[in-house]
């Protein structure tokens, strides 16, 4: 099995010598020192409860103390809100709605707040702003931000922040003011916001987490590959993209999606070093990313609350990675053949999985030619 060297940091860890502990860093101007390595509660939009709890339970025992989730991560809250009990004093959590009206977002922070099962949330995302339209809308008179504001005013919430895809979008929301905190893509294939928007969040004292560290898991050796020794055709290791994420001294913290023990064991200790990565050694890297990988979807599972065949859709693109960039053939069609082609079959080419697909994929399309290819 492909293991990172940074495994054996864990068990450094686990022995209690005391030796590591994780790297923390200043949260803008939330004052909160978080730790460089975040957990990002997007995989949990249909949890396996028992464990995703353990899981955050583990990754709070070696150190994590940010966990951000959202509204609309289907029931990622609500396991959260399980996982946290005993430790919410340590932890700083960030939470995120997508509603577009006032009330709406009123409602869905009182509805964070029980399902968090917390008195208060420590940041609050306007969620997925990724469009000039989003913005006037979230920023209007009598409108989400408003909203927001009133809970802050409330002692519900400390921070405000906005996440978003999109410099463009978010470098005009930064400049408002408006916000303590933003959430944006940085990774060794989309590191836009490193032009204008993370010297801006400096600039102006903003907390910047940030998100896709791993683009969805595609970015580094998926799972199944390191078990069937193909690494060597992994655009980067796990560790190599998160000190890449991380070598931008703007960034905070990365939200890193870990579904088991097993993945916080290998993505965590990542914290535990400093994180500094040479600028050549960057440019060798993202070369190399640039030119091996195979994707197109971010693996953010957006669309599959969307979808009304419940089609899993973020899964299927995987495999044909899987088979495009590891040659894993055999694996891939097989999978396919017995768990994912039915559902395919209900696809009925509504289009409501585009809606808030932040790639802006043509995803009945793309389908098509994944059933193709894994046929
Ligand atoms: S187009 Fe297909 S995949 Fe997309 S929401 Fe409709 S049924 Fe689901
Ligand atoms: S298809 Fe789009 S919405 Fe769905 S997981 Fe991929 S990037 Fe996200």
């Amino acid at each position: 099995m492909y293991t990172s060297r940074w495994q054996g940091s864990a068990r450094r860890e686990r022995g209690g010598d005391g030796v590591v502990e994780m790297l923390k860093r200043r949260l803008g101007r939330t004052n909160f020192e978080a730790s460089v390595i975040g957990f990002g509660g997007g995989p949990f939009i249909r949890p396996a409860w028992e464990q995703g709890v353990k899981a955050v339970r583990r990754a709070i025992e070696l150190g994590v103390n940010l966990i951000d989730t959202a509204r609309q991560y289907g029931e990622s809250e609500a396991m959260l809100g399980e996982a946290i009990k005993g430790a919410r004093d340590r932890l700083f959590i960030s939470t995120k709605s997508h509603f577009r009206t006032k009330e709406e977002v009123a409602r869905s922070i009182d509805e964070s707040l029980r399902q968090l099962q917390v008195d208060k949330i420590d940041l609050i995302h306007l969620h997925s702003v990724d469009r000039e339209e989003d913005l006037k809308q979230c920023l209007a008179k009598g409108g989400p931000l408003e909203a927001m504001r009133e809970a802050r005013a409330g002692g519900k919430v400390d921070y405000i922040g906005i996440s978003g895809h999109r410099s463009e979008v978010l470098v005009p929301a930064l400049k408002t003011g408006e916000f303590d905190a933003v959430i944006v893509t940085y990774n060794l294939i989309n590191d836009d916001a490193k032009q204008e928007l993370l010297p801006l969040a400096q600039e102006m004292d903003v907390g910047v987490l940030a998100m896709k560290p791993l683009d969805g898991g595609f970015l580094a050796v998926p799972r199944e590959a390191a078990q069937l020794r193909v690494a060597d055709r992994a655009t980067s290791t796990v560790e190599a993209a998160l000190r890449f994420a991380l070598s931008n001294p703007a960034v905070a913290t990365v939200l890193v999606g870990m579904v088991s023990v097993a993945e916080v064991e290998e993505d965590v200790p990542m914290g535990f070093v400093p994180q500094k990565m040479p600028l050549e050694d960057r440019t060798a890297l993202q070369a190399r990313a640039r030119g091996t990988l195979y994707t197109f979807c971010q693996g953010c599972g957006y669309c599959l609350l969307q979808c009304p065949e419940d089609i899993d859709i973020p899964r299927i693109f995987k495999l044909q990675v899987l088979l495009e960039q590891y040659r894993m053939k055999e694996y891939a069609r097989v999978t396919y053949r017995e768990v994912f082609r039915q559902q395919v079959e209900k696809c009925t080419g509504c289009e409501s999985c585009m809606e808030r697909c932040p790639s802006q994929l043509d995803i009945p399309e793309l389908l098509r030619k994944a059933d193709l290819i894994l046929s």
